[in-house]
């Protein structure tokens, strides 16, 4: 399957594979850690599956299909609520912000069970104007913890529970819950300080709670240990939230291998520049490999300076080598290289055989994170799932 080709009988020369048995092995993974982070293992906290921008990068239809034993999914907006419903989705759909949505917008049947979280005054207001005689959504109660972006802070925490308790009440909602979203979710400390700030601020006040995230459920999932309900993201898809360690060393598996083909090999001479600017010199006498896949693909324009590609089989680490343009890139192959056009290269992922480029090393070597590099990918990119 894949997204936007008007020409499907044309084999594509870049492309990015989304392995849905690894995203359902990955939520499986998260769900054992559930179940080990609580004493009580009758109850593990439930888990969303958060599958917001196209779920991150990988497409939203492909991941649904590997998402049949996810409690319910998170979304960023109402949109995409939509076309996890057209999609088939039936289970709870959790949307991260409803701002801009008038009262009408969130009474369509088609938006099924639905949950919303509430971050703001005009949400509240939002809420408290719903029409009777529709189902329900549920309230999620955003403390503005750490990060001081959206959401309540303290004392506007209570009263604004109190307003959406009384709507529950009401029955204009099926319920109201508590949510934090961390901001230092990978640094244990920080973590468990937020966490404390937060159950302050939230004691005895009834309804659900949901902090977790993948770096607090990967990192101190004993954290997650008497919340009612997790969200986690980067892992589902393979990739690791934490500083320093990669998905696969957490025991995840990466869904997304990022391919493209060569479309011409040249033999450099030592000291040569390759590349816009001459930015890169050939140390040794050598092969250069152009790989049809650059900027205007997702690829970030300074992965060349330390970025790596997977090539042959048995795989081997290559370097770029000179600037990324819009369409290609160059990879120093090395001198007794024997690739030639056609031949495919890896850029982070899986390569030929087992190995593994971890799309975390590729985001280090551009200076970003994992889910920056998996969500950039443009339109142009095929996606292709199996
Ligand atoms: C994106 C997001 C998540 C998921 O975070 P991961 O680190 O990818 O697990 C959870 N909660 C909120 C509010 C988010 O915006």
């Amino acid at each position: 399957m894949t997204r936007h080709r008007a020409s499907p009988a044309l084999d594509p020369v870049a492309w990015a594979h989304v392995n849905t048995a690894a995203i359902a092995q990955n939520l499986a993974w998260l769900r054992s850690r559930l179940h080990g982070a609580v004493a009580e293992p009758a109850h593990p906290p439930r888990l969303w599956a958060v599958v917001k921008a196209d779920a991150y990068g990988h497409g939203l239809a492909h991941v649904l299909q590997a998402l049949h034993d996810a409690d319910g999914i998170c979304v960023g907006d109402l949109h995409e609520a939509h076309t996890a419903r057209h999609h088939g989705w039936r289970g709870p759909v959790l949307v991260l912000s409803v701002w801009g949505v008038r009262p009408n917008d969130l009474c369509d049947p088609a938006l099924g069970e639905l949950h919303v979280v509430v971050d703001d005054d005009a949400t509240l207001h939002l809420l408290e104007a719903l029409p009777p005689g529709r189902p329900a959504p549920c309230a999620w109660l955003r403390h503005a913890g750490c990060l001081h972006s959206l959401g309540f802070a303290d004392a506007e925490y209570a009263r604004a529970h109190e307003r959406l308790h009384a709507c529950a009440q009401a029955g204009v909602l099926a319920g109201v819950g508590h949510l934090l979203h961390y901001a230092s979710a990978e640094d244990p400390e920080a973590l468990a300080d937020e966490r404390a700030a937060f159950l302050a601020a939230t004691a005895g006040l009834p309804g659900p709670r949901c902090t977790g995230n993948s770096a607090a459920l990967c990192g101190s999932p004993h954290t997650v240990a008497g919340d009612d309900w997790a969200r986690c993201g980067l892992a589902l898809y393979g990739a690791s939230a934490l500083p320093g360690v990669t998905g696969p060393e957490l025991g995840l598996q990466p869904a997304m291998s990022l391919h493209a083909r060569l479309v011409a090999v040249q033999t450099v001479r030592a000291g040569e520049p390759v590349g816009y600017g001459g930015s890169y010199r050939a140390p040794h006498d050598t092969r250069i490999g152009v790989a049809g896949v650059g900027y205007g693909h997702g690829i970030p324009r300074n992965l060349w300076q330390r970025g790596m590609a997977l090539v042959g089989r048995p795989c081997r680490r290559v370097p770029l080598a000179g600037r990324v343009t819009m369409d290609c890139l160059t990879i120093d192959l090395g001198p007794h290289a024997t690739e030639g056009a056609g031949d495919i290269v890896t850029l982070w992922g899986h390569g030929a055989d087992s190995a593994c480029l971890p799309v975390e090393h590729a985001a280090a070597a551009c200076d970003t994170i994992a889910a920056d590099l998996l969500t950039g990918l443009t339109a142009r990119m095929p996606l292709m799932a199996s």
